[in-house]
């Protein structure tokens, strides 16, 4: 649907995503507004805290199912940058009974540094090998387009190409009190585990 103008995608985009938010029940939308508090007064590990918030950003996104173009299968995300935290990584790491590399500093990548030719680790057979335990930036990366053209590998580098996401605040603020008062270390999802490994292996 090449043939539809970027104007044309936004305006569509913002109908769904508006059509996203009504709906959400009240109650779901007031818990997610009081995350961070919750988040940092809860007396816990840091990854059970991010078990709390990964849960809720399940319980948010269940709702963008009917509006959104993602679809199983198709896995063009998973070959661009996925930056995580290294408590993100230890999460994983302790889920999938695999130690992350211990970075000593954070490692930036620009956003044409990843290709279709470097996947994520975890990518096999175009489905996540970790789809329980993936990271909160996969499962908020959504798109609220009418197909999935921007993500296209030949697309993402044009200079029209937006995603059209919903950006939540909250989830935001509750996912950076998890590093307390320590600055977290930020690197790629390829940086931490390089080789990747599955549950079952
Ligand atoms: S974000 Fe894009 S590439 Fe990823 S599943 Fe959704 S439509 Fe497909
Ligand atoms: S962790 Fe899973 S969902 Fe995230 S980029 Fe890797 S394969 Fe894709």
């Amino acid at each position: 649907m090449s043939e539809l103008t970027p104007e044309f995608r936004q305006i569509r985009a913002s109908a769904k995503l508006d059509d996203f938010f009504s709906s959400v029940e009240p109650e779901l939308k007031a818990y997610v507004e009081s995350l961070p508090q919750r988040i940092s007064k809860m007396n816990a590990r840091s990854s059970i805290k991010l078990k709390v918030v990964l849960d809720t950003v399940d319980r948010l996104y269940d709702h963008a199912a009917n509006f959104a173009a993602c679809k199983k299968g198709c896995s063009h995300c998973c070959h661009v940058s996925v930056p995580i935290t290294d408590y993100e990584a230890r999460y994983i790491g302790e889920n999938i009974n695999t130690a992350p590399v211990l970075l000593k500093h954070s490692i930036r990548h620009d956003l044409s540094e990843f290709s279709d030719k470097t996947p994520c680790p975890f990518l096999k057979d175009n489905a996540c090998s970790i789809y329980e335990f993936r990271p909160m930036t996969c499962r908020i990366h959504v798109n609220f387009d009418i197909d999935n053209y921007w993500c296209l590998y030949e697309n993402w580098n044009k200079p029209d190409a937006i995603i059209p996401r919903p950006t939540i605040h909250a989830l935001s603020a509750a996912y950076h009190q998890l590093a307390g008062k320590l600055k977290p270390i930020v690197a790629d999802i390829r940086d931490f585990f390089p080789n990747g490994k599955l549950v079952s292996d």
